[in-house]
């Protein structure tokens, strides 16, 4: 039996009633009145009101960064960019003749105008621009039109938006939560409504999402940060407890978890935990919330068990630093992205490795992987058929269609039966 030295990250994911019902009124005043609403949320929620919410062609030229940060970007669009290409590549278009002249087939074809969301309430969050701009442009979309926050109520931050023109944005708005979303489902000022959203963002941008579901597609849903680490004696404490504050950085909602088979090194952990919060750096208050508020540590009798508790909590983020990494590769089942080894760190995918860092929080790791060029493209099938493939296929169609009662349905088939 697991045991608990520590318990903090909720095992169901509830949504809160004010997250469900402000979005809600937020969407549908938007949905009924148009950019007057949006205008109005935006004034309320973020004090930005400015004369257009579209980001002109000087501000964006404005915005600059230094040569170092630049080059840094560059690095980390092109690794980003040369990810999904080598995804794409993988998915291929597909014909096969599964009888005589019957033909059948699939496309991948790009989704024609995304929004990209990228968060920048507590942090700016520059690295999102690229997940979620370069990625879709690799996929062929169209265009995209790239949102983020405005921050301290001017504009979005200088390096954010020049990362986002870097990424390839074709349209770029200043506007933050779910009426950035509102904005991108409904359209606003001379920008149409896109046909997808995507990005990761706090519960109110998860919440948007989900009830936009059906009017426009969504990536995933990609909430408030979460990191599990699986250990063993074999690995460093202080370094596995770096790793789970270093997430729980995000916010105080953000959980982190140990699952180990050592109890003595979940105490290490622990302790190292505490260790890193005794000394001084600028976001050791709000990790420090996030651990002891959702902070977990469990002790398990074997791998099998390790691997049942983690696949149970499906977390967005999973580092693997333990004597048997491959073993637990190739047996965890629910993740966002797997990190395997001490020296694969989260950082490095949120920031400047090259896999998307928008991932599946909230148990969604049970059934979705994250952000990948895929998201973009819709795969869509056809058929083609000679006259003797239709004859193939005619009498199982017709009989189908009688049984269901279907006599329009027996008729088209029979037509082609001869
Ligand atoms: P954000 O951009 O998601 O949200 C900021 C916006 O929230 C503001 O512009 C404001 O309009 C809105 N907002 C704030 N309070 C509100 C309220 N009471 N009612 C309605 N709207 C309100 O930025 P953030 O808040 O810093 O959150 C970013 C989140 O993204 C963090 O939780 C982080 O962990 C998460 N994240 C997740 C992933 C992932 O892939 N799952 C990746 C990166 C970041």
């Amino acid at each position: 039996m697991a045991e608990h030295l520590k318990t903090g990250w909720p095992q169901r994911v509830e949504r809160q009633q004010e997250v469900i019902d402000t979005v809600s009124r937020i969407l549908s005043e938007a949905e009924h009145e148009g950019g007057p609403a949006i205008r109005r949320w935006s004034a309320r929620l973020d004090k930005w009101e400015p004369d257009s919410f579209v980001v002109s062609a000087a501000e964006i030229k404005a915005a600059t960064v230094d040569d170092d940060l630049a080059a840094h970007l560059e690095f980390a669009r092109s690794q980003v960019e040369q990810f999904a290409r080598a995804q794409r590549a993988t998915l291929t278009d597909l014909e096969t003749e599964t009888l005589p002249g019957v033909v059948l087939g699939h496309r991948h074809i790009p989704v024609a105008k995304v929004g990209s969301y990228s968060p920048g309430g507590r942090y700016p969050l520059i690295a999102s621009s690229i997940m979620t701009v370069t990625v879709p442009k690799v996929a062929g979309v169209d265009t995209v039109v790239a949102v983020a926050p405005p921050r301290d109520a001017a504009g979005i931050y200088g390096p954010q938006l020049y990362t986002m023109n870097l990424a390839g944005a074709d349209v770029i708005l200043c506007l933050g939560g779910v009426q950035a979303f509102a904005a991108l489902a409904f359209g606003i000022e001379d920008v149409p409504p896109v046909d997808l959203v995507v990005g990761a963002g706090n519960a109110y941008v998860a919440e948007a999402k989900r009830q936009l579901f059906g009017t426009v597609g969504i990536d995933l849903l990609a909430g408030p940060t979460e990191v599990a680490v699986i250990a063993d004696e074999s690995a460093d404490a202080r370094l596995v407890a770096a790793d789970l504050l270093g997430q729980a950085e995000h916010g105080p909602n953000s959980p982190a978890l140990l699952v180990t088979t050592s109890r003595s090194f979940g105490t290490a952990v622990i302790a190292e935990v505490e260790r890193w919060l005794a000394e001084d750096w600028p976001t050791k208050e709000v990790a420090g919330a996030a651990w002891r508020e959702h902070g977990t540590v469990v002790v398990c009798e074997s791998r099998e068990e390790v691997v049942q508790i983690s696949d149970a909590y499906a977390p967005e983020h999973l580092e693997v630093q333990t004597s048997d990494d491959e073993w637990y590769a190739a047996n965890l089942r629910n993740y966002g992205s797997l990190f395997v080894g001490p020296e694969a760190t989260v950082a490095f995918s949120d920031k400047s490795i090259g896999t998307n860092h928008v991932l599946p929080t909230g148990r969604a790791g049970r059934y979705t992987g994250g952000l990948w060029v895929g998201k973009f493209l819709k795969t869509v099938t056809y058929q083609r058929l000679t006259a003797d493939g239709a004859r193939s296929i005619a009498p199982s169609t017709a009989a189908i269609a009688d049984a269901e009662l279907m006599y329009g349905h027996a008729l088209t088939a029979r037509l082609r039966a001869n």
